[in-house]
């Protein structure tokens, strides 16, 4: 028996929602598999700002450092705009707990589940050959942490520029997961960059062809990342794992995503050298249908079988929750982001609830 400290980052619109599920099956996967959960709120977000004045209260990440994980809902609303001072903006506590738990590599996987071909905007025959890749997105560097400047020139006007910087030693950590990753599903590496014309690609491109030399059971390729945004279109099953540095990761992986059917399925994982890693939906707050017990579980629930596959090795339960999640699916039972029959149409709580009694145990 194992026990396990989760911090649980509620945050703001449906995230409280999505959570209260995601809670339900890991208890569900403790009754199962003989495994007990604690969980250690942590105030973060909108609320945060409403509760305390800031959207990242003092002491946040070092809560989150004593827990095992962190499960995050989402965080965000229209309540908390750019009109706010940063310190009670969101946005910037979450930029924050990333940097501060050292989170530098982002996993999204993009996966087509059988049920749902329908739902994939994709040709039948290009979605019915399945999509099953695995993003993986710089997260800390590159020019999203670049120096950045705003100045006026003496003949056009205003001029702003970002720098984009990477070295080594951040190429290189995230070229190793990403090959680890590989080892662990189908010994595919595509690394995606654009070396024909930025310095900063030709570097990226140098250090994973150095390191593809020590694995060489991964079949490794380079793909400049225009024809990358093509290929996931046209072809997305010839991929397995994809890395890329940051910016062209945030473009592609919602861009991927996209391809797979319904923002309310697709889960992410953001891990660094130590625990814990911070599990959360890609999709946002949704304050549109927040509080009508409308929003789609399944990517929160899916995040907890990531947290459970590489935060805690613990890969018989990730395997139940994302097997329970298909035979829900598969038995036509769908949230209003789904289409699907209207008998079966249920809310958050009777989707989280079909999905713990598919986990059984
Ligand atoms: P969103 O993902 O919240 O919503 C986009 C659309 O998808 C909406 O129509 C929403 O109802 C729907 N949707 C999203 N999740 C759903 C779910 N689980 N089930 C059913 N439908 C779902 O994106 P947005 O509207 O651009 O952003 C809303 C707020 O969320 C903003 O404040 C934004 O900054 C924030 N946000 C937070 C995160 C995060 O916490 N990591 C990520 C993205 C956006």
């Amino acid at each position: 028996m194992s026990n396990y400290k989760i911090a649980l980052i509620r945050g703001d619109g449906i995230g409280p929602e999505v959570v209260n599920e995601a809670v339900r099956v890991m208890e569900q996967v403790g009754a199962r598999f003989g495994h007990s959960f604690t969980f250690e709120d942590v105030l973060m977000g909108g609320c945060a700002t409403d509760a305390v004045g800031k959207s990242y209260p003092d002491g946040t990440a070092e809560r989150c450092k004593a827990c095992d994980a962190v499960l995050l809902g989402a965080v965000g609303g229209p309540k908390w705009g750019s009109d706010r001072p940063a310190y009670e903006r969101p946005e910037t506590a979450l930029l924050a707990i990333r940097k501060d738990l050292g989170l530098y590599a982002n996993l999204r996987p993009a996966m087509l589940r059988p049920a749902l071909a329908e739902a994939s905007p994709l040709k039948k025959e290009t979605a019915q050959a399945g999509i099953d890749l695995m993003m993986v997105r710089e997260l800390t560097g590159g020019i999203y942490f670049g120096k950045r400047d705003k100045y006026r020139t003496e003949d056009r006007g205003l001029e702003a520029t970002d720098l984009m910087a990477y070295s080594e030693l951040e190429i290189e950590r995230i070229g190793r997961r990403a090959f680890e990753l590989a080892m662990l599903r189908r010994k595919k590496v595509t690394s995606v960059d654009k070396a024909n014309v930025l310095e900063t690609s030709r570097l990226w491109r140098a250090t994973m062809h150095r390191l593809a030399k020590e694995y060489p059971e991964v079949t490794y390729e380079d793909m400049l990342v225009d024809n990358c945004a093509m290929q996931i279109v046209r072809n997305p099953g010839q991929f397995d794992v994809v890395v890329t540095e940051n910016m062209f990761g945030d473009i592609l992986s919602d861009e991927a995503s996209m391809v797979t059917g319904s923002i309310g399925l697709l889960p992410s994982a953001s891990i660094g050298d130590t625990a814990p890693g911070l599990y959360e939906p890609i999709h946002g707050s949704a304050p549109d249908i927040a509080g009508q017990d409308k929003a789609d579980p399944i990517a929160t629930i899916l995040s907890v079988a990531m947290m459970f596959r590489y935060s805690f090795g613990l890969a018989q339960e990730a395997d139940a929750v994302e097997t329970a999640v298909d035979a829900v699916l598969a038995q036509g039972w769908h949230t209003a982001d789904i289409a699907g029959a209207a008998d079966k149409l249920v809310g958050t709580k009777e989707m989280g609830r079909l999905i713990c009694e598919a986990i059984g145990g």
